[in-house]
């Protein structure tokens, strides 16, 4: 456990942060009987940028995954995916049950909680991960937010791309980016720098 927060420490750059964290992760888990503490969350669509010493990575080249989509379509999301197999060589496979996925991807039916849509954050998405050895990241969670559906498709893929990148260990590019990992996502946004931030992070998968 101490190796967890010492993690928790260094991912998480403020106290005030972590605090906000805590705060966003519990009701979220509070269904998941015997979870494990999160050690990161990035609510999209805008926040701040959230540093990540060293860089993670997903532990291995092949991401089990298993979608709750309440009857929402998934094709935005398996475009996505299909994306980020091509670009870096992972390869995502589909998990007999959810219990057994390292990838837990949520299309809820629900709006995102009422404090992220206030403070005009989180209304689209939540990307949670788990990460040991200091940047190992091992299981993850993804939820997509009622908001994101009617939004135009390549803003729903750019939604996806950007939930995925979090979870394969892309940190949000600067405010002012165009790119799919700047904290605030649109249908514009470009995946140049994303794809090479990837490719770079999984070479060793190819
Ligand atoms: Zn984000």
């Amino acid at each position: 456990m101490p190796g967890m927060l010492t993690t928790l420490t260094r991912t998480l750059a403020l106290t005030l942060r972590l605090a906000f964290t805590m705060a966003v992760v519990l009701p979220l888990l509070a269904g998941t009987p015997a979870a494990a503490p999160t050690l990161a969350i990035t609510p999209t669509s805008t926040s701040a940028a959230q540093p990540q010493r060293p860089p993670a990575r997903w532990h291995g080249c092949t991401v089990t995954y298993r979608v709750t989509a309440h009857g929402h379509s998934q094709r935005h999301l398996k475009a996505a995916i299909r994306d980020v197999e091509t670009a870096t060589g992972l390869d995502f496979r589909r998990a007999a049950t959810a219990a057994t996925a390292d990838l837990r991807i949520e299309l809820s039916p629900q709006r995102a909680p009422r404090h992220l849509r206030r403070q005009g954050k989180g209304n689209y998405g939540l990307a949670q991960w788990r990460i040991a050895d200091k940047s190992k990241i091992t299981t993850a969670k993804i939820t997509i937010f009622r908001d994101v559906y009617g939004t135009p498709a390549a803003t729903q893929r750019n939604v996806y791309r950007h939930e995925v990148g979090h979870v394969l260990g892309l940190p949000h590019a600067s405010a002012r980016s165009r790119d799919v990992m700047n904290p605030r996502i649109s249908s514009t946004r470009t995946t140049t720098t994303y794809h090479r931030l990837l490719q770079s992070r999984y070479r060793h998968c190819r």
